[in-house]
């Protein structure tokens, strides 16, 4: 896979240099580009913005150097660009799936109050493009944001995860969320290992693990619960 990301702040992305990310680019598997928006300025001040048509506070990203940076990285549309904003729909592990099965993304990371409306417009004549939000919030600009769809789409592609079993049992993966982890030593101030994961039995340990996925998604996210497929559900999920 191939990112390529666009933004007034280079430095917010050292982080893909590191850990994971950092590997699987010196692996081969992921390619990365990082490129400041300032480059495809022509005027002394290497501006970006200007104030919004309309009037009200704040700033609006130009569309000029917005379209020669996706000229540039993409010149017949051979991209993806996903846009984050907090307008767009919500980011999910379902979304990062889908985008970690794509051979090349663009991400545009957006300041002040965004980007002019017409560069999106524009982009989806001529590639797919897709608005995302992290969450109901609202951030200082998109390169947070395009650090953690990276780091949850990166973490999808084949031969990055040294245990790919790793991706079957998380949070998300089943529309539930994982059941509590637990390590050496057995008691820790006071508080215990449970037993059962201390007694070999692998079906019942597998057996608690789902029970405590289920009581913990009941509890904290009862929304994931009633979106669950039924047909999913044994008799003693059921009985929960
Ligand atoms: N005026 C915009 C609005 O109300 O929708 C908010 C602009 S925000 C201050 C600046 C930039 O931060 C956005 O263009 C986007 O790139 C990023 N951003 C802020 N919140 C975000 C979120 N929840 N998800 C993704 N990106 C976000």
């Amino acid at each position: 896979m191939r990112i390529d990301v666009v933004t007034i702040f280079p430095e917010y992305f050292g982080p893909l240099d590191l850990s994971l990310i950092g590997k699987a680019q010196a692996s081969g598997l992921l390619e990365v580009g990082v490129h400041d928006l300032r480059t495809w300025t022509h005027d002394v001040h290497r501006t970006v913005d200007d104030s919004p048509y309309g009037g009200g506070p704040g700033m609006v990203m130009r569309p000029e150097p917005w379209g020669e940076a996706l000229d540039a990285l993409a010149p017949e549309g051979e991209a993806r660009l996903v846009v984050p904003t907090p307008a767009g729909e919500r980011f999910s592990q379902a979304m990062a799936h889908e985008l970690a099965g794509e051979p090349r993304l663009i991400f545009a990371c957006g300041r002040y109050e965004g980007i002019d409306q017409r560069v999106l417009d524009h982009a989806a004549t001529r590639m797919p493009v897709t608005e995302v939000s992290l969450g109901d919030y609202v951030l200082f600009g998109g390169e947070v944001a395009v650090l953690v769809m990276c780091e949850a789409i990166v973490r999808l592609l084949p031969g990055v995860l040294g245990n790919a079993e790793s991706l079957a049992e998380e949070s998300h993966a089943h529309g539930v969320l994982e059941a509590p982890v637990y390590t050496k030593p057995p008691q820790w101030r006071g508080h215990l290992v449970p037993d059962i994961l201390r007694s070999g039995d692998h079906g019942r340990i597998a057996r608690w693990r789902r029970d405590q996925a289920l009581l913990r998604t009941a509890q904290r996210r009862p929304d994931l619960l009633a979106a669950l497929d039924p047909d999913i559900l044994d008799k003693r999920d059921v009985a929960l």
